[in-house]
């Protein structure tokens, strides 16, 4: 095959939308299993309680599993909680208990919060190229954590009607976290999810999107695939579900530019990133 170029050093890309059911998992999950398929080493960190991202990588998620809980509670140690995903060689996931909803609430009274998520992964030093944190659908300490741990923000975005609702909101509180906890964020990425181009909307809303986040938005569209929404119902993404398939070829194809821009701004000084206040 042919392998995804590999970055200098780790990237942490949190994928953030306080929408529900926008492709967060779904992107998290097959971009990393696409780059594992290609060489690098990868890492999903399953912030979310509902444990999707746990789920759609094979790896058992009940309540007495050690967790990203006890490594954002307890202080365990990162890399003693991750496990190897079955049949993808190179990925590994942290993986998310339903613990994990009283979190958002423990954390308040925890010293350094908002930095628990950021502090556990430098000290695991994982062997990992990439590291996708997977958000829960808020804007609570979980997601903070999230943004503090990380340099990109990676947003999905459903080609509908409401898409741009609610992101102004998003990307108020990355601002906020820029500007107060974690200087070095940025969002890197748009993707665009569950297009359905017989729709004159979804094109509609693509070229708003585009008009926007201009260079940030991937040329590659996920598309609307019933194979990517029956493959974590097999423990499986949808890249070993069914790898000829087009959404798995579209999520390659993702993970590829994802890459590619990153191994070409490691060349550059970064001037592409997205600053400023939203009025989304
Ligand atoms: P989020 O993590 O933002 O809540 P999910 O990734 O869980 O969103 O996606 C919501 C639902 O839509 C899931 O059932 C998922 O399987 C399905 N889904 C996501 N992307 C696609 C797609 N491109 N085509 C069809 N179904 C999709
Ligand atoms: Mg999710």
């Amino acid at each position: 095959f042919d392998p995804f170029p590999r970055p200098a050093r780790p990237r942490i890309v949190t994928v953030a939308n306080q929408k529900g059911g926008v492709g967060k998992t779904t992107t998290a999950v097959n971009v990393a299993a696409a780059m594992a398929m290609r060489g690098l080493r990868v890492t999903v960190v399953d912030l979310d309680p509902q444990g999707n991202a746990s789920t759609a990588l094979g790896i058992d998620h009940h309540a007495s599993i050690p967790s990203v809980y006890d490594v954002l509670i307890e202080g365990r140690p990162l890399a003693e909680v991750a496990r190897n995903v079955p049949d993808v060689p190179g990925l590994t996931c942290v993986p998310a208990t339903i613990d994990l909803a009283g979190a958002e609430i423990e954390l308040v009274s925890l010293v350094a919060r908002e930095s628990r998520l950021k502090r556990a992964l430098a000290e695991a030093a994982l062997p990992a190229d990439y590291v996708f944190i997977d958000c829960p659908p808020s804007l609570g300490l979980l997601t903070v954590n999230a943004l503090v741990a990380a340099e990109e923000v990676l947003i999905p975005i459903q080609c509908e009607y409401y898409a741009l609702e609610g992101l102004g909101q998003l990307l108020r509180n990355i601002e906020l976290v820029r500007a107060h906890l974690n200087p070095a964020l940025r969002v890197s990425t748009v993707i665009l999810t569950m297009y359905d181009g017989r729709t004159k909307l979804a094109a509609q809303v693509a070229d708003d999107v585009r008009r926007y986040f201009k260079d940030l938005v991937l040329d590659t569209v996920i598309p609307r695939n019933v194979r990517i929404s029956e493959a974590p119902s097999f423990g499986q993404t949808v890249m070993t579900y069914d790898p000829g398939s087009a959404g798995a070829l579209c999520y390659l194809s993702a993970a590829r530019e994802i890459a590619e821009r990153a191994a070409r701004a490691e060349g550059a000084p970064n001037d592409q990133s997205f600053s400023g206040t939203a009025s989304a």
